[in-house]
């Protein structure tokens, strides 16, 4: 396995794809509200990217023989896991939605996601929601020179052991001129095991858990994941660098 390591100057255009990830989803997170679309977030973000002189990375995007990916977000409700495409589906008071954003900025890929209640919901989903992002945060904790990537890995699963489903056959990945690359990152594993973190590796982190079981399904638009039993599922995600002086986020306004 190799993985790229980043120079400074490519760090900083890192950063800056990070910022602007970071700005649209701020756009998008005041925008969601019972009532909107997926075309309308879709909309708001292709126009936020644009105006911010950088690119969707989604758009067109199909690995693997599958339809090209019209959307600039994944917009990904209740019981739908990740990948959904952006339609006519209207978000309701209680769901919870999944949004992920792909930005490509002078060639630079950050990728980022959040999940996000529709006005009120309940506290189960309040709960697997506060639980999947604090597996996030201890996943970027773990994200540090000298540690191995099952450390990362073993972080984010211990965050759900025995309370939630780990969804097994999705998870983070390095991220750079490409968004999906070298190394994959489950979000289970054992501490001390795998890959050796250094400074200069930019890893996507995005833990995904369930209230139900851990098994999943493509629908038939050849993209939208979603659990098997029908149960409600979170994902949360970031873009970090390791450097010599910790973890950074880049997928952040400041
Ligand atoms: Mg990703």
């Amino acid at each position: 396995m190799s993985v790229e390591l980043k120079s400074a100057a490519e760090l900083e255009l890192m950063r800056q794809s990070g910022r602007i990830n970071a700005q649209v989803r701020a756009l998008l997170m005041e925008a969601i509200r019972p009532g909107v679309d997926g075309f309308e977030l879709d909309r708001l973000a292709k126009a936020a990217i644009a105006e911010r002189g950088a690119e969707p990375t989604f758009v067109g995007y199909a690995p693997g023989g599958k339809p090209p990916y019209p959307g600039a977000i994944c917009y990904s409700v209740n019981e739908e896991l990740v990948h959904g495409i952006p339609g006519e589906r209207v978000l309701q008071e209680g769901d919870i939605v999944s949004v992920d954003l792909g930005v490509t900025y002078r060639g630079y890929v950050s990728d980022a996601a959040f999940t996000a209640a529709v006005g009120t919901t309940v506290a189960e989903a309040d709960a697997l929601m506060d639980a999947t992002r604090r597996a996030l945060w201890a996943g970027i904790e773990a994200a540090r020179v000298g540690n191995r990537l099952g450390d990362v890995s073993s972080a984010i699963g211990a965050v759900a052991e025995g309370k939630y489903g780990i969804v097994r056959g999705y998870g983070g990945h390095g991220v750079g001129r490409k968004m999906h690359m070298e190394p994959h990152i489950p979000n289970h594993g054992r501490p001390g095991t795998g890959l050796r973190l250094m400074a200069g590796m930019v890893l996507a982190l995005e833990p995904m858990f369930s209230i139900g079981g851990a098994e999943t399904e493509e629908t038939d638009d050849h993209w939208t994941v979603v659990m098997s039993d029908g149960s409600l599922s979170a994902h949360f995600e970031e873009t970090v660098a390791i450097t010599e002086n910790g973890p950074e986020v880049l997928t952040r306004t400041d």
